[in-house]
C-alpha cells in the first residue's frame, strides 16, 4: 500500500491501483503518474484563451493536456480528458511524448508566436512529473511556462514546480466550503492556501465561474474578491480575476446560462475591492 502525497485525498493505493483522478498509479510501491508524456490535446492558443489578459498579452503558447482530475466538476467543459468513463478511455488513444519532443516543438513554433508550454486542458498537477521535466527543459530553451489549473495540490507539489513556472491561472471556482465539497468534491481550503502560496512564486490570475443557483450570490463574491484584494504579485500588484459565465454541460443541464447580466453585475461588485476585473464567455 502507498499513499499519494499531491493532493488532499492521499489516496492509499495497493499495487496496480488508480488513484481517484485516474491519472496516477501504484507502481513498484510508489504512487506515480500514470498519465507521464499522454497526452490527449495540443494546440497553439493565444495566451488570452487560458485566461492570462495580463502576461505576454497577444503571444500564443504551445497548449498541453493529458487526461485524468481530481475534481469532480459536473459542469466540466472538458469532460472527455478530465473525468468521465471517455475521459479513463481517453488514456488508451493518447499519443506519447517526450519532454524533450514537446520542448522541441515549442521552440519551432516560436517564429509563430509562441512563448513556450502551458499545461493544462485536464488538471496537470495530478501529473506533475510530467510538468516539471518538460517546464525545466523549456526554460533551459528560453521559453516560458504556464499553468491552469484547479489548485487542488499541496505546496510541496507547488514547491517542485515554481523554479519553472512563469504565469498560472488557478481556478478559484466559488467561496464557499459547501460548493467546494458538495458539488464539486473539493477541498476550497487547499485551493486557498495554494494560490497564496503561487502569488510569491509566479504572475497568477484567478478564475471563478458563476453557477446559478450555487455562487452567483453577491455577498459571496463580495467576500471573495475581498480575500483576493489581500494577494499581492511579486511586484506589489494586484492579482487579477476572471468572472466567467457557465453553460450547462455534461451533468449539469437543469439550469440555463448564467445571465450576462449577473456575471457584468457581479463584476462590478468585484471591482469594489479589485483592480483587474475581467468577464468571460459573455
Ligand atoms: S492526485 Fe490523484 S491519486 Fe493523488 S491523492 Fe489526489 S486524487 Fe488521489
Amino acid at each position: 500500500m502507498a499513499k499519494c502525497g499531491v493532493c488532499f485525498r492521499h489516496c492509499e493505493l495497493r499495487e496496480g491501483e488508480t488513484g481517484f483522478c485516474g491519472g496516477r498509479t501504484c507502481r513498484e510501491g510508489v504512487v506515480r503518474a500514470a498519465n507521464y508524456g499522454l497526452v490527449t490535446s495540443l494546440a497553439l492558443d493565444p495566451v488570452e484563451k487560458k485566461p492570462l489578459n495580463r502576461f505576454c498579452p497577444g503571444k500564443l503558447v504551445l497548449s498541453v493536456g493529458s487526461y485524468g482530475c481530481n475534481l469532480r466538476c459536473p459542469f466540466c467543459q472538458n469532460h472527455e480528458i478530465s473525468w468521465s468513463a471517455k475521459a479513463m478511455r481517453s488514456a488508451l488513444s493518447a499519443e506519447r511524448i517526450t519532454p524533450e519532443e514537446l520542448t522541441a516543438l515549442a521552440l519551432e513554433y516560436k517564429s509563430r508566436g509562441n512563448i513556450g508550454l502551458a499545461f493544462t486542458y485536464n488538471e496537470p498537477l495530478i501529473g506533475w512529473e510530467f510538468v516539471r521535466d518538460a517546464a525545466k527543459l523549456a526554460h533551459e530553451a528560453g521559453l516560458k511556462n504556464v499553468l491552469v489549473t484547479n489548485g487542488t495540490a499541496e505546496l510541496a507539489i507547488l514547491a517542485e514546480l515554481a523554479p519553472y513556472i512563469d504565469a498560472m491561472n488557478i481556478d478559484l471556482k466559488g467561496f464557499t466550503d459547501r460548493y467546494y465539497s458538495k458539488v464539486l468534491s473539493g477541498d476550497r481550503q487547499q485551493v486557498m492556501a495554494f494560490i497564496e502560496a503561487a502569488v510569491k512564486t509566479c504572475h497568477v490570475e484567478l478564475t471563478t465561474l458563476i453557477v446559478p443557483g450555487e455562487n452567483d450570490g453577491v455577498e459571496e463574491m463580495r467576500r471573495l474578491a475581498q480575500w483576493v484584494s489581500r494577494l499581492k504579485t511579486r511586484d506589489g500588484e494586484g492579482v487579477a480575476l476572471h468572472i466567467s459565465r457557465f453553460f450547462p454541460r455534461f451533468r449539469m443541464r437543469d439550469r440555463a446560462a448564467t445571465e450576462v447580466g449577473t456575471v457584468y453585475r457581479l463584476a462590478e461588485v468585484a471591482r469594489e475591492a479589485l483592480e483587474y476585473v475581467y468577464t468571460g464567455n459573455c
